[in-house]
């Protein structure tokens, strides 16, 4: 698996350092021989304990290295950036842009950052360092996702993250959202769902529309902007609901005849509430069903249940897009789930299009876990 670029050593593949090391250590992983396999940053905390970041016995782990990575994948989106309608992305993708552990999302001129374990946060000063000097970035924030905030030795000082998050408003594909940096979810929105946004939006022209799971109404908005019929839109949080709300009014997309619901989305969907429309487009984006390995029967069978549900909702001819955000749940497992569903349902679906999140987040062959975000398009003929 390393020799094949997996990132990840988990602690029970390795034979125990001799003494404790703290997190954020530059480790060298070796085989049985002793010969070089990697370097990487020990976590002791972590069932991954090496984070992998070269397997070349020269190249040194230190803040050349992290800077060059850095702004290397931050410039592999400037494409992205390049029209002018869009101007939040994903700067670095983590073990997908060969820095493990690591996020940088881009929010106008606002950079975010998240770190996954002890490890990728140890080198929380180098990475702050590299974001601020991202052509267009300034202003570096940290979410306090990691666990810990242990830094990289003295060199933290003065390099501390910008701590006051805020609101901003940021554009994509030329529509307009106010992203809360300090309580929106991930960095701020699903910056992944980009491209199925403006899927939704081309497709929407008329469509009486039903988005669920709406969050700050991203895919609400674009549908309106696509000439969607009336909408219903539904979440359990309020504060989201408010957003989408305003995220309509910044379009200047009339709230008339759409409707944003407070509602668990399981409970309506089984109640009688839920079967006095149908739909002709239907988003369902709900949040990871599988958290971890263990829960992946039971998230399976909700999807199947959720998918069911919903494509009783569907009218003749409508189109649905299905997502699951959960890296444990595969493609395959996740397109034969929904398929089923609509067998439970009575219906019958053809698959347009298979689909996953944007391209500033991409899926690289040495690391198949970064798969995790799929979205089914499927019509009912
Ligand atoms: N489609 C959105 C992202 C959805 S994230 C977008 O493109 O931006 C998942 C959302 O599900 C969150 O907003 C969360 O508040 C909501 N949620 C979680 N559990 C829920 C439940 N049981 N019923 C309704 N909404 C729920």
């Amino acid at each position: 698996m390393i020799r094949s670029g997996h990132p990840w050593i988990y602690a029970e593949a390795l034979v125990p350092p001799p003494e404790p090391l703290p997190a954020g250590a530059v480790v060298e992983v070796v085989d049985f021989s002793g010969r070089f396999l990697a370097r990487g940053l020990w976590d002791p905390g972590s069932p991954i304990a090496v984070r992998v970041f070269t397997r070349e016995p020269g190249e040194v782990l230190g803040e050349a290295l992290v800077r060059g990575r850095f702004l290397a994948a931050a410039e592999r989106r400037a494409g992205i950036l390049a029209d002018g309608v869009t101007d939040a992305c994903r700067l670095v993708h983590g073990e997908a842009d060969f820095l493990p552990g690591v996020v940088c999302d881009r929010y106008g001129g606002v950079a975010v950052l998240r770190f996954d374990g002890d490890a990728a946060a140890s080198l929380r000063p180098w990475v702050v360092r590299a974001a601020g000097a991202v052509p267009g970035i300034g202003r570096v924030l940290d979410r306090p996702f990691s666990r810990t905030r242990r830094s990289r030795g003295p060199a933290s000082r003065g390099t501390a993250a910008d701590e006051a998050p805020g609101l901003v408003v940021v554009r994509e594909n030329g529509l307009t959202f106010e992203v809360d940096l300090g309580r929106g979810h991930k960095t701020g929105m699903y910056l992944d769902q980009r491209d199925n946004r403006a899927l939704v939006r081309s497709l929407a022209g008329g469509r009486r529309t039903l988005d669920l799971f709406c969050y700050v109404g991203g895919f609400t908005v674009a549908a309106a902007a696509g000439g969607a019929g009336p909408s219903l839109s539904i979440d359990i949080s309020k504060p989201a609901l408010a957003a989408a709300r305003r995220n309509l009014g910044l379009n200047g997309l009339s709230a008339d005849e759409r409707e944003l619901v407070p509602a668990d989305v399981f409970a309506w969907l089984e109640s009688s509430e839920s079967r006095r429309r149908t739909w002709d487009l239907i988003v369902l984006d709900p949040p990871s069903l599988a958290p971890n390995r263990s829960s992946v029967r039971a998230a399976v069978g909700a999807y199947r249940r959720l998918n069911a549900a919903v494509f009783r909702l569907a009218a003749p001819r409508a189109l649905v897009l299905s997502c699951s955000c959960s890296s444990h749940v595969d493609e395959a497992v996740f397109r034969k789930t929904v398929l089923a569903a609509a067998s439970d349902a009575g219906r019958r679906v053809e698959v347009v299009e298979s689909r996953g999140a944007a391209p500033d987040h991409p899926v690289v062959s040495s690391f198949p876990e970064g798969n995790y975000l799929k979205a089914l398009l499927l019509r009912i003929v």
